[in-house]
């Protein structure tokens, strides 16, 4: 077997910062920066192979586990020149988990570890200061209490209140080395009582009982959550760094801090970060104190109201902020990225515990990847790798519309940007369950935690009271793309009564309240909002993407406006027009459902001739806004029953439309009722069987785009689309009617114009048919949300029950209507794409369900070489920059 620990410090490492999936991204990192002599504390790594080693055997080591543990340890000890249990001079370590990605809060930290009855004195006399070593080795009792033993930290903090309460103290702060020892001696009790036996003394124990914990949270339910909404695969295991102790907490001239080396929520190149003096790096990523700014400006700079005024760093501490500034330069510069570092200053030396990749708005990763490439530090096609498709959703996001009036509540820390309305909710598993009703909430906490994860992917904002920048809310809120607003500290929830107060005004659950997170402001009630300007940065990135893109990304849009919105984000057609929205108007529906109830052809046409000039204008304002690009037009497809009339009273109107007698109408209406819609009369048979419908569409679309061509605009190119084919006969024959009405228009009109027909392919047969199907198509666009629906037999209207557990219990690694299910569904469009191309080589294909926003679909999109995906207009930039990516992924795969 392989090598189960890595050593790092003192100038050398056994890893490196290329080995993520062996050391996790912490432990790669930590080796990295003591390769490049900045001062690391010394420690070691225990592999992710280890966690899966642990995993396959029934949560045993590997056999040479220990041995190796205890050696690198004793390297360690030299190294730092203190011995771990030695009660003169005790090593005293940190135990932390780290996954090849990051995984903030999912995981377990312990500090302080090597601490007892014992070593806690060796500590005091060695420190020369007995209120740390009580402090320490209270803390140490509470985080391994709570992080490995299971014993809640409500117990201890509430232990701390009484004590505070007895002693008519205020603040921590105030407590002396006596309290801290008498609290020390209160948490072991409290320990022993909950689980009933002691805290372990022994300090071996006690490590082991620390990476037993680490590799067990790689299991628990909310590391789960997190790497389903991450998409994180689950047989990646998590690494173990055990890391000797450095002290923010040994008074006035330590610290502790965190940093961006550019700004993670604008981009802005300047150092961007927070640190607490006298302080451990927990208070500041807990929000418990709100931490003071990192440089002199951001404390000029900033909106006081919810931080800390307090000196910034730069002035309090100048020596060490310029050591901590060249490190950052150096670490950009090296890993030619922004960094998210964490470092300690114990008594005046600097030391680095962390740095990685920082995590950034889509604002801030889109101005990092331009500002980057323009200083020569990547390159523009790196450039279009650095920002996640799926994060450009965030720049989409409402503003609040600056002359909309406003009813300020309070202000915070401007955390995820972003503006969002709801209604207040204090509990994740509350806004969860109001969001699947399909509210819209805000959910609102004291502090959040990896706990409410998935309260804050359901709600459309966050607000909390306490917390910095770097908060558990604001970190989770960026990545997730949610506005936030954190350290609102005005606020005062009292969640079990379900409100919340603000300077005299109460909130209370289920009130509206409005978030900017980009401000940092709170308002009561609801805000109007407006649509972003997608210009800078952005169109610089956009226009890189587009010279590497290889897929021609069109929208699904069936309205003037939406194509409108589409083309501004850069749409370059119309892969797919829905025309049954289009029969839902309200000055329409009467007619349409005439249509369909009347007994014989007669009467259909009658009322389809009412139609006609409103399809036309339909057709012509989407033509003039697609001037001179592709739009594919899908022909009527929904079960007819969905237009039909269900009140008394609008049978009445039909009836009364078509003089016939509401009561027979209604059993017409019974006649076409059906079991199984979905797999009924819809699609293709309609046109099949009333062939008149789809003639008058046909002719609806010739005129438009004649009338298009003929005037001022671009000349369009119809693409007529039959929905749901199963056969080649169906296409045929639709074909033939389409091409009857084409020419017969064209004499009428005196000119023509160019048109193609083509298929969706939706059903597993028509994918399986293809190259006879291909035969009557000028074209095939992959329906992947039909094709999904009918290739696993699984209703889209129905499936939201049972997916849910479905995707929990990783049957499905995510929803296939949202991601192509490539092994089933993608094994069915590659083998139409193939037949297709067989009987035609320049047969054009594109993908137009859902899965044509979503990135990792266009990835295998682009795999299979086909022309176009075509989705939601807000999606289309994210569609762009996935299929640069992917083209570019593709090129280096070679
Ligand atoms: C599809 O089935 O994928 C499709 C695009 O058509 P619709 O969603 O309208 O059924
Ligand atoms: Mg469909």
């Amino acid at each position: 077997m392989g090598q189960w620990v890595y050593r790092f410090g003192d100038g050398s490492a056994e890893g490196r910062a290329d080995m993520k999936e062996l050391l996790g991204g912490k432990g790669a990192n930590l080796a990295e920066m003591a390769a490049l002599g900045l001062p690391v504390p010394p420690g070691f790594t225990i592999t992710t192979e280890v966690c899966t080693y642990y995993y396959d055997h029934d949560r045993q080591y590997p056999g040479s586990l220990r041995a190796d543990v205890d050696g690198t340890l004793k390297a360690v000890e030299t190294s730092v020149g203190a011995a771990f249990g030695d009660t003169d001079n005790p090593l005293l370590v940190s135990v932390r988990s780290g996954a090849r990605v990051s995984m903030p809060g999912m995981m377990d930290t312990v500090l302080n570890l090597g601490l007892n009855d014992e070593t806690v004195q060796g500590l005091a006399r060695q420190s020369g200061d007995d209120r740390f070593a009580w402090d320490s080795y209270r803390r140490f009792i509470q985080m391994y209490g709570d992080v490995v033993l299971g014993v809640d930290h409500h117990h201890f903090e509430e232990l701390i209140e009484i004590h505070k309460e007895e002693r008519g103290q205020d603040l921590d702060t105030e407590l002396q080395a006596e309290d801290w020892k008498i609290l020390a001696g209160r948490f072991k009790d409290k320990v022993a009582e909950v689980l009933g036996h002691p805290f372990p003394q022994d300090v071996g124990e006690q490590l082991w009982g620390a990476i037993g914990a680490v590799f067990g949270s790689w299991r628990i339910d909310r590391a789960k959550t997190y790497r389903r909404l991450h998409a994180i695969p689950e047989d990646w295991g998590t690494a173990v760094n055990v890391q000797a102790m450095v002290f923010g907490n040994m008074g006035d001239t330590s610290a502790t801090g965190v940093a961006f080396t550019r700004n993670p929520a604008t981009g802005e190149h300047a150092i961007y970060g927070e640190y607490l003096i006298n302080a451990q790096g927990e208070d500041v990523v807990a929000g418990i104190r709100t931490p003071q700014h990192l440089t002199k400006a951001a404390r000029e700079n900033a909106n006081h109201a919810g931080g800390n005024a307090g000196p910034s760093m730069e002035e309090s501490m100048p020596d060490v902020f310029s050591q901590l500034s060249d490190v950052f330069v150096r670490l950009e510069t090296h890993y030619r990225d922004m960094q998210d570092i964490e470092f300690t200053v114990q008594r005046g030396k600097l030391w680095m515990l962390q740095t990685r990749s920082g995590k950034r708005t889509a604002k801030a990763a889109l101005k990092i990847a331009v500002d980057l490439a323009s200083e020569g530090l990547i390159d523009e096609k790196t450039a279009v790798t650095r920002v996640e498709p799926a994060a450009l959703d965030q720049l989409l996001h409402p503003t609040l519309d600056p002359d909309a009036p406003r009813d300020l509540l309070t202000r915070g820390l401007p955390a995820s940007p972003g503006a969002a309305s709801g209604s207040v909710v204090f509990d994740a598993d509350e806004a969860e369950r109001r969001a699947k009703a399909g509210d819209r909430v805000i959910l609102c906490r004291v502090e959040t935690s990896p706990e409410d994860i998935h309260g804050m992917h359901a709600a459309e904002g966050v607000l909390t009271a306490r917390g910095g920048m770097t908060s558990h809310a604001a970190v989770v809120a960026r990545g997730m793309g949610r506005p936030c607003v954190s350290g609102a500290g005005q606020i005062r929830i009292d969640a079990k009564a379900g409100v919340m107060t603000c300077g005299g005004r109460q909130i209370a659950e289920g009130d509206v309240i409005t978030l900017d997170g980009s401000s940092g402001e709170v308002f009561v009630g609801e805000v109007k909002t407006l649509q972003p300007e997608l210009a800078g940065d952005f169109a610089t990135l956009m226009r890189w993407a587009d010279t590497y893109r290889r897929l021609r990304v069109r929208t699904n849009a069936d309205t003037p406006p939406d194509s409108k919105t589409a083309r501004e984000f850069g749409a370059e057609g119309i892969g797919l027009c829905r025309t049954e929205h289009m029969f839902f108007d309200d000055n329409r529906i009467v007619a349409v459902r005439q249509m369909i109830l009347a007994d014989d052809r007669a009467g259909r046409e009658e009322a389809l001739a009412k139609l006609l000039p409103m399809q036309r204008d339909d057709f012509e304002g989407i033509f003039r806004e697609m001037s001179g690009l592709p739009v594919t037009i899908r022909l009527l497809d929904p079960p007819l029953h969905e237009f039909l009339p269900r009140e008394d009273s609008e049978f009445a109107e039909v009836a009364a439309a078509m003089g016939v007698d509401a009561k027979a109408l209604k059993d017409r209406a019974e006649d076409l009722s059906e079991f199984n819609p979905m797999l009924g009369h819809r699609g293709c048979r309609l046109g099949i069987t009333y062939p008149e419908i789809y003639e008058m569409q046909a002719r609806a679309i010739f005129e438009a785009a004649i009338a298009v061509t003929t005037g001022d605009g671009d000349p369009v190119e119809p693409e007529i689309m039959i929905p749901l084919v199963a056969t080649e006969k169906e296409l045929s024959i639709l074909r033939g009617h389409v091409e009857a009405v084409a020419e017969a228009v064209f004499r009428e009109k005196g000119t023509s114009v160019p048109y193609k027909v083509g298929t969706m392919i939706e059903l597993p047969r028509a994918a399986i048919c293809a190259d006879r199907i291909a035969g009557a198509a000028d074209f095939f666009s992959f329906g992947t949300n039909d094709l999904t629906q009918t290739t696993i037999g699984i209703s889209r209207d129905d499936a939201s029950r049972f997916l849910d557990p479905y995707v929990k219990m990783d049957i499905f690694p995510q929803d296939p209507f949202v991601s192509l299910d490539v092994d089933g569904v993608g094994t069915l469009v590659s083998m139409g794409a193939d037949k297709g191309r067989a009987v035609k080589p320049d047969l054009k294909i594109g993908i137009c369900g859902e899965h044509g926003g979503d990135p990792a679909s266009i990835t295998f999109c682009e795999g299979l070489g086909l022309d176009y995906v075509s989705c939601s207009p807000f999606r289309v930039p994210i569609a762009r920059l996935a299929a640069a990516q992917a083209a570019i992924a593709a090129e280096k795969q070679g």
